[in-house]
């Protein structure tokens, strides 16, 4: 099997995570911060360390800012739904995920939140931003927007949207699921108030568990309540995060993957992975160009994800024949329509490739071989 499909989650992890994820089932894994036996003791220690982890590798102020969910939706949902009142606006970029798009949608629906979308496709930092400028209303409460696309190699200016939010009084949501572990992120120094993430993708946990990260000022309203093993006599949440938020047993083997995964990127240094990840697009982008037919989506940025058709071709025909040949990759629309419209793909969206850090140039070879062969 040849595996091109890390934007969805990646594979093979790391060895040193499947063993850490083997050692907390098989010798500590009790219920974290629900007992004072030794069993629950180490893994809330774990858990604390993987806040800690995160919240330096992603310049937070605290590791008690960080909190964990199942997944990237579940802590979009929790800023999203967590921060917006009745008569809120927001504005999100046009390559939103179903992530950010169905909240708001629900919201809409609700008659509770309007939002506009601005444009990114192949516009400077500087026309991004005057967009987003142009869009704001007096009720606009917060942009949220992707850090990198998930179908096409499209990154965004974070730390300028970040900064020019904060002229403006307003919050900055940033959905990480594809840059995570990929791009250099930091809280704090991007002024960002609240970063999404996952578990399971480049930063190489299991699947299982994200993260929300806060920022300084960011407390959205709890979207779930029940036990969290402190103050439960109180017949509410506790005020302060991250058991404001955490409501019910957390995941601990995937959160004690997650922070051996974190681990393994700061000790093999993500710039180079990042680096290997933008040669392996170029390497592909020249290898699909040579084949007839092929269109490769945003091609001038380089990043983990390629998107690519091949005319008269249906996406998912060339995804299930390259399947067949043991290379999996995704076709379709990716959970995220706004996107493809704003690429202009067909109605049956494209074939994605996705690098991790076990790819090899062999695997485009093989790529390239099966689509010539079609
Ligand atoms: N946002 C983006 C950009 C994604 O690519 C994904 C998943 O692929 C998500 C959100 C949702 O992530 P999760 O499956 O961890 O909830």
């Amino acid at each position: 099997m040849i595996y091109l499909d890390n934007a969805a989650t990646t594979f093979p992890k790391p060895n040193r995570v499947i063993r850490a994820v083997e050692k907390c089932l098989s010798e500590y894994c009790g219920n974290p911060g629900r007992g004072s036996h030794p069993l629950s003791l180490i893994a809330a220690e774990q858990i604390y360390n993987c806040r800690e982890a995160l919240s330096s590798f992603l310049g937070v102020e605290a590791p008690e800012r960080i909190l964990f969910t199942q997944n990237t939706t579940h802590a979009l949902n929790l800023a999203i739904k967590g921060l917006l009142k009745r008569g809120d606006h927001v504005l999100i970029s046009e390559l939103e995920h179903n992530a950010v798009r169905r909240p708001l949608y629900r919201l809409g629906a609700e008659n509770a939140v309007t939002f506009d979308t601005f444009p990114v496709v192949g516009l400077p930092e500087e026309a991004i931003l005057q967009g987003i400028a142009r869009r704001i209303r007096p009720q606009t409460k917060a942009v949220i927007c992707t850090h990198a696309s998930n179908i096409c190699s499209i990154t965004l200016p974070v730390a300028a949207i970040g900064a020019f939010c904060h002229r403006c009084g307003l919050k900055l949501i940033v959905d990480a699921a594809q840059s995570a572990g990929i791009l250099p992120i930091h809280l704090k120094k991007m002024q960002i108030d609240a970063l999404a993430l996952p578990g399971h993708k480049s930063l190489y946990g299991i699947q299982g568990c994200g993260a929300l990260a806060l920022g300084e000022h960011f407390l959205p309203s709890p979207l779930w309540e029940g036990g969290s093993g402190v103050d439960s006599r109180s017949e509410e949440m506790p005020t302060e995060p991250p058991e404001r938020y955490e409501a019910g047993t957390l995941p601990t083997p995937a959160i004690v993957g997650l922070l051996e995964g974190v681990r393994s990127l700061q000790e093999e240094a993500p710039d180079s992975i990042a680096k290997r990840e933008k040669e392996l697009f170029v390497a592909a982008k020249e290898r699909l160009l040579s084949i007839p037919g092929i269109h490769v989506y945003a091609p001038r940025q380089e990043g983990a994800v390629l998107l690519f058709n091949k005319q008269g071709v249906p996406s998912v025909a060339i995804g299930k024949q390259l399947a067949d040949r043991g290379i999996c990759v995704r076709a379709g629309l990716h959970c995220a329509p706004l996107a493809h419209q704003a690429l202009k793909t067909p109605p049956d969206g494209a074939v994605r490739i996705s690098f991790g850090r076990y790819n090899s140039l062999a695997d485009l070879d093989a790529l390239w071989k099966a689509l010539r062969a079609e």
